[in-house]
Protein backbone atom coordinates (compact mmCIF):
# COMPACT_ATOMS: atom_id res chain seq x y z
CA UNK A 1 0.00 0.00 0.00
CA UNK A 2 1.20 3.40 -1.22
CA UNK A 3 1.48 6.14 1.59
CA UNK A 4 2.12 9.02 0.17
CA UNK A 5 -1.06 10.99 0.55
CA UNK A 6 -1.28 12.80 -2.83
CA UNK A 7 -0.60 9.14 -4.80
CA UNK A 8 -3.58 7.55 -3.04
CA UNK A 9 -6.62 6.78 -5.20
CA UNK A 10 -10.37 5.98 -3.41
CA UNK A 11 -10.01 2.44 -3.42
CA UNK A 12 -6.47 2.88 -1.42
CA UNK A 13 -8.26 5.42 1.00
CA UNK A 14 -11.24 2.79 1.30
CA UNK A 15 -9.26 -0.51 1.73
CA UNK A 16 -6.76 1.38 3.89
CA UNK A 17 -9.39 2.38 6.16
CA UNK A 18 -11.82 -0.90 6.06
CA UNK A 19 -8.00 -2.35 7.25
CA UNK A 20 -7.66 -0.23 10.10
CA UNK A 21 -4.69 0.88 8.88
CA UNK A 22 -3.94 3.64 11.10
CA UNK A 23 -1.64 5.97 9.00
CA UNK A 24 -4.48 5.63 5.85
CA UNK A 25 -7.34 6.57 8.16
CA UNK A 26 -5.08 9.51 9.41
CA UNK A 27 -5.07 10.30 5.85
CA UNK A 28 -7.89 9.89 5.07
CA UNK A 29 -9.17 12.13 8.05
CA UNK A 30 -7.12 14.75 6.64
CA UNK A 31 -8.51 14.36 3.54
CA UNK A 32 -11.86 14.94 4.27
CA UNK A 33 -10.92 18.59 6.79
CA UNK A 34 -9.81 19.65 3.86
CA UNK A 35 -11.02 22.77 2.02
CA UNK A 36 -9.31 22.19 -1.41
CA UNK A 37 -11.94 21.29 -4.19
CA UNK A 38 -10.30 18.25 -5.59
CA UNK A 39 -9.58 16.96 -2.24
CA UNK A 40 -13.67 17.31 -1.47
CA UNK A 41 -14.60 15.50 -4.61
CA UNK A 42 -12.20 12.60 -3.26
CA UNK A 43 -13.35 12.75 0.10
CA UNK A 44 -16.92 12.25 -0.65
CA UNK A 45 -15.94 9.21 -2.94
CA UNK A 46 -14.54 7.17 -0.66
CA UNK A 47 -17.59 8.45 2.48
CA UNK A 48 -19.75 6.78 0.07
CA UNK A 49 -18.23 3.51 -0.51
CA UNK A 50 -17.61 3.58 3.14
CA UNK A 51 -21.11 4.86 4.60
CA UNK A 52 -23.26 2.73 6.68
CA UNK A 53 -20.96 0.45 7.99
CA UNK A 54 -20.23 -1.02 11.38
CA UNK A 55 -24.38 -0.23 12.30
CA UNK A 56 -23.74 -1.57 15.84
CA UNK A 57 -21.29 1.72 16.81
CA UNK A 58 -22.70 3.90 19.79
CA UNK A 59 -21.74 7.40 19.39
CA UNK A 60 -21.12 9.37 22.71
CA UNK A 61 -21.29 13.16 23.07
CA UNK A 62 -19.55 14.29 26.15
CA UNK A 63 -19.43 18.17 27.07
CA UNK A 64 -18.15 19.97 30.24
CA UNK A 65 -16.32 23.25 31.19
CA UNK A 66 -12.81 23.26 30.97
CA UNK A 67 -11.26 21.88 34.48
CA UNK A 68 -14.45 19.30 34.66
CA UNK A 69 -12.02 16.93 34.13
CA UNK A 70 -13.11 15.83 30.41
CA UNK A 71 -10.06 14.05 29.24
CA UNK A 72 -8.65 12.23 32.65
CA UNK A 73 -12.78 11.02 32.61
CA UNK A 74 -12.44 9.81 28.68
CA UNK A 75 -8.91 8.11 29.46
CA UNK A 76 -10.65 6.25 32.44
CA UNK A 77 -13.61 5.46 30.17
CA UNK A 78 -11.61 4.82 27.21
CA UNK A 79 -9.20 2.70 29.20
CA UNK A 80 -12.21 0.41 30.75
CA UNK A 81 -14.31 0.17 27.33
CA UNK A 82 -10.55 -1.23 25.82
CA UNK A 83 -10.80 -3.58 28.37
CA UNK A 84 -13.71 -4.96 27.90
CA UNK A 85 -12.55 -5.65 23.76
CA UNK A 86 -14.23 -2.29 22.40
CA UNK A 87 -12.28 -0.33 20.18
CA UNK A 88 -12.63 3.16 21.10
CA UNK A 89 -12.33 6.55 19.05
CA UNK A 90 -11.60 9.66 20.28
CA UNK A 91 -13.37 13.18 18.15
CA UNK A 92 -13.41 16.66 19.55
CA UNK A 93 -15.17 19.46 18.11
CA UNK A 94 -13.23 22.24 19.50
CA UNK A 95 -15.06 25.50 19.31
CA UNK A 96 -12.27 27.78 19.98
CA UNK A 97 -9.90 25.92 17.33
CA UNK A 98 -11.88 27.33 14.07
CA UNK A 99 -11.84 31.30 15.40
CA UNK A 100 -8.23 31.85 17.11
CA UNK A 101 -5.75 28.26 15.84
CA UNK A 102 -5.90 28.22 19.43
CA UNK A 103 -7.63 25.58 21.09
CA UNK A 104 -9.05 24.04 24.10
CA UNK A 105 -9.08 20.79 24.08
CA UNK A 106 -5.78 20.52 21.78
CA UNK A 107 -3.45 20.00 24.45
CA UNK A 108 -1.03 17.04 23.32
CA UNK A 109 -0.55 15.74 26.76
CA UNK A 110 -3.95 14.85 26.99
CA UNK A 111 -4.92 11.10 27.62
CA UNK A 112 -1.92 9.99 27.22
CA UNK A 113 -1.97 6.47 28.37
CA UNK A 114 -5.37 6.01 26.17
CA UNK A 115 -3.16 7.20 23.21
CA UNK A 116 -0.60 4.34 23.55
CA UNK A 117 -3.44 1.81 23.17
CA UNK A 118 -3.50 -0.04 20.21
CA UNK A 119 -7.51 -0.14 20.49
CA UNK A 120 -7.84 3.53 21.00
CA UNK A 121 -7.62 6.39 18.09
CA UNK A 122 -7.93 9.86 19.12
CA UNK A 123 -7.91 12.80 17.12
CA UNK A 124 -7.80 15.97 17.86
CA UNK A 125 -10.43 18.65 16.42
CA UNK A 126 -10.35 19.79 12.89
CA UNK A 127 -8.75 23.75 12.93
CA UNK A 128 -10.35 24.56 9.37
CA UNK A 129 -12.98 26.73 8.82
CA UNK A 130 -16.26 27.60 10.31
CA UNK A 131 -17.76 25.56 13.55
CA UNK A 132 -20.15 24.45 9.94
CA UNK A 133 -16.48 23.12 8.57
CA UNK A 134 -15.42 21.45 12.27
CA UNK A 135 -18.91 19.98 12.60
CA UNK A 136 -19.34 18.73 9.27
CA UNK A 137 -15.61 16.84 9.34
CA UNK A 138 -16.53 15.43 12.89
CA UNK A 139 -19.62 13.31 11.09
CA UNK A 140 -17.71 12.46 8.56
CA UNK A 141 -14.84 11.21 10.44
CA UNK A 142 -16.87 9.05 12.66
CA UNK A 143 -17.97 7.82 9.50
CA UNK A 144 -14.18 7.06 8.47
CA UNK A 145 -13.87 5.61 11.84
CA UNK A 146 -16.78 3.23 12.17
CA UNK A 147 -15.89 1.27 8.81
CA UNK A 148 -12.16 1.17 10.68
CA UNK A 149 -14.05 -0.69 13.10
CA UNK A 150 -14.26 1.81 16.18
CA UNK A 151 -17.18 0.74 17.54
CA UNK A 152 -17.38 3.07 20.26
CA UNK A 153 -16.90 6.86 19.18
CA UNK A 154 -16.16 9.48 21.60
CA UNK A 155 -17.08 13.19 20.64
CA UNK A 156 -15.99 15.92 22.95
CA UNK A 157 -16.49 19.33 23.20
CA UNK A 158 -16.86 22.32 25.47
CA UNK A 159 -19.62 24.04 26.23
CA UNK A 160 -19.39 27.43 24.14
CA UNK A 161 -21.88 28.69 21.94
CA UNK A 162 -23.30 26.42 19.61
CA UNK A 163 -21.18 23.22 19.59
CA UNK A 164 -22.97 21.37 22.24
CA UNK A 165 -26.16 21.27 20.26
CA UNK A 166 -24.15 20.57 17.12
CA UNK A 167 -23.09 17.57 18.98
CA UNK A 168 -25.63 16.45 20.53
CA UNK A 169 -27.00 16.23 16.67
CA UNK A 170 -24.14 13.57 15.74
CA UNK A 171 -24.32 11.27 18.74
CA UNK A 172 -26.87 8.84 19.94
CA UNK A 173 -26.06 9.87 23.57
CA UNK A 174 -25.18 12.84 25.22
CA UNK A 175 -23.03 13.08 27.94
CA UNK A 176 -22.39 16.04 30.45
CA UNK A 177 -20.02 15.84 33.20
CA UNK A 178 -20.33 18.42 35.94
CA UNK A 179 -18.67 19.97 38.99
CA UNK A 180 -19.66 18.92 42.11
CA UNK A 181 -20.80 22.43 43.68
CA UNK A 182 -24.76 21.90 43.73
CA UNK A 183 -26.87 24.91 44.29
CA UNK A 184 -24.35 27.34 42.96
CA UNK A 185 -23.41 24.88 39.92
CA UNK A 186 -27.40 24.68 39.12
CA UNK A 187 -27.97 28.54 39.06
CA UNK A 188 -25.14 28.97 36.70
CA UNK A 189 -25.74 26.11 34.29
CA UNK A 190 -27.40 26.73 31.03
CA UNK A 191 -31.43 24.96 30.79
CA UNK A 192 -30.27 24.62 27.08
CA UNK A 193 -27.94 21.88 28.34
CA UNK A 194 -30.15 20.33 30.83
CA UNK A 195 -32.38 19.88 27.74
CA UNK A 196 -30.47 17.67 25.49
CA UNK A 197 -28.54 16.36 28.20
CA UNK A 198 -29.24 12.03 28.06
CA UNK A 199 -27.30 11.80 31.59
CA UNK A 200 -25.40 14.15 33.88
CA UNK A 201 -22.82 12.33 35.61
CA UNK A 202 -20.93 14.89 38.85
CA UNK A 203 -17.09 14.04 38.54
CA UNK A 204 -14.76 14.47 41.25
CA UNK A 205 -17.18 12.03 43.90
CA UNK A 206 -14.52 11.91 45.75
CA UNK A 207 -11.86 13.41 48.83
CA UNK A 208 -13.18 16.50 50.02
CA UNK A 209 -15.56 16.99 47.24
CA UNK A 210 -17.42 13.47 47.69
CA UNK A 211 -20.47 14.75 49.48
CA UNK A 212 -21.20 17.70 47.57
CA UNK A 213 -20.88 15.64 44.37
CA UNK A 214 -23.64 13.24 46.29
CA UNK A 215 -26.02 16.60 46.94
CA UNK A 216 -25.55 18.00 43.30
CA UNK A 217 -26.66 14.78 41.30
CA UNK A 218 -29.47 14.74 43.75
CA UNK A 219 -30.38 18.47 42.40
CA UNK A 220 -29.79 17.55 38.78
CA UNK A 221 -32.01 14.95 39.15
CA UNK A 222 -34.41 17.00 40.17
CA UNK A 223 -34.14 19.36 37.73
CA UNK A 224 -34.18 16.99 34.72
CA UNK A 225 -37.09 15.86 36.03
CA UNK A 226 -39.54 19.04 35.58
CA UNK A 227 -37.70 19.24 31.78
CA UNK A 228 -39.66 17.27 29.11
CA UNK A 229 -37.06 14.40 28.11
CA UNK A 230 -35.80 14.78 24.41
CA UNK A 231 -36.53 10.87 24.08
CA UNK A 232 -40.44 8.76 24.45
CA UNK A 233 -38.30 6.23 25.97
CA UNK A 234 -35.68 7.52 27.85
CA UNK A 235 -35.52 9.81 31.02
CA UNK A 236 -32.24 11.66 31.78
CA UNK A 237 -30.18 10.04 34.94
CA UNK A 238 -27.99 12.10 37.06
CA UNK A 239 -24.97 9.89 38.53
CA UNK A 240 -21.81 10.78 40.02
CA UNK A 241 -18.49 9.18 39.22
CA UNK A 242 -14.54 9.91 40.15
CA UNK A 243 -12.46 9.90 36.61
CA UNK A 244 -9.71 9.63 39.99
CA UNK A 245 -10.67 6.68 41.06
CA UNK A 246 -12.97 5.12 38.74
CA UNK A 247 -15.79 5.28 40.56
CA UNK A 248 -18.99 5.01 39.07
CA UNK A 249 -17.62 4.90 35.59
CA UNK A 250 -18.71 1.19 34.75
CA UNK A 251 -22.22 2.28 36.10
CA UNK A 252 -22.39 5.08 33.14
CA UNK A 253 -21.51 2.43 30.61
CA UNK A 254 -23.97 0.21 31.65
CA UNK A 255 -26.45 2.72 31.81
CA UNK A 256 -25.71 3.52 28.42
CA UNK A 257 -26.12 0.28 27.36
CA UNK A 258 -29.26 0.00 29.07
CA UNK A 259 -30.28 3.29 27.31
CA UNK A 260 -29.66 1.36 23.84
CA UNK A 261 -31.12 -1.89 24.44
CA UNK A 262 -34.69 0.26 25.52
CA UNK A 263 -34.00 2.45 22.22
CA UNK A 264 -33.32 -0.21 19.86
CA UNK A 265 -36.65 -2.47 21.49
CA UNK A 266 -38.62 0.69 20.81
CA UNK A 267 -37.07 1.82 16.71
CA UNK A 268 -36.06 4.92 18.02
CA UNK A 269 -32.50 4.33 17.99
CA UNK A 270 -32.44 3.94 14.50
CA UNK A 271 -35.16 6.74 13.56
CA UNK A 272 -32.79 9.27 15.66
CA UNK A 273 -29.77 8.54 13.41
CA UNK A 274 -31.88 8.07 10.10
CA UNK A 275 -32.83 11.37 11.49
CA UNK A 276 -29.97 12.93 12.03
CA UNK A 277 -28.26 11.88 8.40
CA UNK A 278 -30.98 13.86 6.82
CA UNK A 279 -30.89 16.78 8.76
CA UNK A 280 -27.29 16.76 8.40
CA UNK A 281 -28.19 16.78 4.43
CA UNK A 282 -30.32 19.91 4.78
CA UNK A 283 -27.09 21.25 7.22
CA UNK A 284 -24.86 21.28 4.13
CA UNK A 285 -27.28 22.62 2.04
CA UNK A 286 -27.86 25.66 3.94
CA UNK A 287 -24.15 26.18 4.96
CA UNK A 288 -23.54 25.66 0.79
CA UNK A 289 -26.28 28.43 -0.02
CA UNK A 290 -24.83 30.47 2.60
CA UNK A 291 -21.31 29.80 1.19
CA UNK A 292 -22.86 30.52 -2.56
CA UNK A 293 -24.42 34.14 -1.16
CA UNK A 294 -21.33 35.32 0.61
CA UNK A 295 -18.86 35.09 -2.46
CA UNK A 296 -21.74 36.16 -4.96
CA UNK A 297 -19.92 38.67 -6.82
CA UNK A 298 -23.19 40.83 -7.50
CA UNK A 299 -24.20 40.17 -4.00
CA UNK A 300 -20.84 41.88 -2.52
CA UNK A 301 -21.57 44.78 -5.19
CA UNK A 302 -24.42 45.51 -3.81
CA UNK A 303 -24.43 44.68 0.13
CA UNK A 304 -22.87 47.42 1.51
CA UNK A 305 -25.26 50.10 -0.32
CA UNK A 306 -28.58 48.18 0.74
CA UNK A 307 -27.16 47.23 4.01
CA UNK A 308 -26.10 51.01 4.65
CA UNK A 309 -29.80 52.34 3.42
CA UNK A 310 -31.37 49.34 5.13
CA UNK A 311 -29.88 50.21 8.54
CA UNK A 312 -30.67 54.43 7.69
CA UNK A 313 -34.37 53.23 8.01
CA UNK A 314 -34.18 54.38 3.45
CA UNK A 315 -35.31 51.18 2.66
CA UNK A 316 -37.61 48.60 4.65
CA UNK A 317 -35.65 44.91 4.88
CA UNK A 318 -37.83 42.75 3.11
CA UNK A 319 -37.43 45.14 -0.25
CA UNK A 320 -33.57 45.35 0.45
CA UNK A 321 -33.73 41.51 0.87
CA UNK A 322 -35.51 40.72 -2.59
CA UNK A 323 -33.22 42.65 -4.08
CA UNK A 324 -30.56 40.76 -3.10
CA UNK A 325 -32.47 37.86 -3.81
CA UNK A 326 -32.62 39.12 -7.76
CA UNK A 327 -29.02 39.76 -7.77
CA UNK A 328 -28.19 36.31 -6.60
CA UNK A 329 -30.64 34.65 -9.87
CA UNK A 330 -29.15 37.15 -11.71
CA UNK A 331 -25.39 35.93 -11.42
P1 LIG B 1 -10.74 19.01 31.22
O1 LIG B 1 -10.25 20.41 31.06
O2 LIG B 1 -12.23 18.97 31.34
O3 LIG B 1 -10.24 18.05 30.18
O4 LIG B 1 -10.22 18.51 32.66
P2 LIG B 1 -8.94 17.62 33.04
O5 LIG B 1 -9.21 16.18 32.77
O6 LIG B 1 -7.74 18.21 32.44
O7 LIG B 1 -8.95 17.80 34.62
C1 LIG B 1 -8.87 19.05 35.24
C2 LIG B 1 -8.31 18.88 36.64
O8 LIG B 1 -9.20 18.15 37.45
C3 LIG B 1 -6.99 18.13 36.64
O9 LIG B 1 -6.15 18.69 37.61
C4 LIG B 1 -7.40 16.73 37.03
O10 LIG B 1 -6.36 16.04 37.67
C5 LIG B 1 -8.56 16.99 37.98
N1 LIG B 1 -9.53 15.89 38.00
C6 LIG B 1 -10.05 15.26 36.92
N2 LIG B 1 -10.89 14.29 37.32
C7 LIG B 1 -10.90 14.29 38.67
C8 LIG B 1 -11.59 13.51 39.66
O11 LIG B 1 -12.36 12.60 39.40
N3 LIG B 1 -11.36 13.84 40.97
C9 LIG B 1 -10.53 14.86 41.33
N4 LIG B 1 -10.38 15.09 42.61
N5 LIG B 1 -9.87 15.60 40.42
C10 LIG B 1 -10.04 15.33 39.10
Amino acid sequence: MKNNRQKLSVSDYVDGVLDCNRAILAQAITLIESLNEHHRTMADAVLNELLAHNQDSIRIGITGVPGVGKSTFIEKFGKQLTSLNHKVAVLAVDPTSSRSGGSILGDKTRMQELSRDKNAFIRPSPTAGTLGGVTRATRETIVLCEAAGFDVILVETVGVGQSEIMVSQMVDFFLALMLPGAGDELQGIKKGLLEIADMIAVNKADGETKDAARRAVMEYQQALNILNPMSLNWKPRSLSCSAYTGDGISTIWETILDYKKLLKDAGEWQAKRKKQQVEWMWAIVKNRIMSKIETNQNVQRLAPQLEWRVSEAKVTPALAAVKILTAIDSE
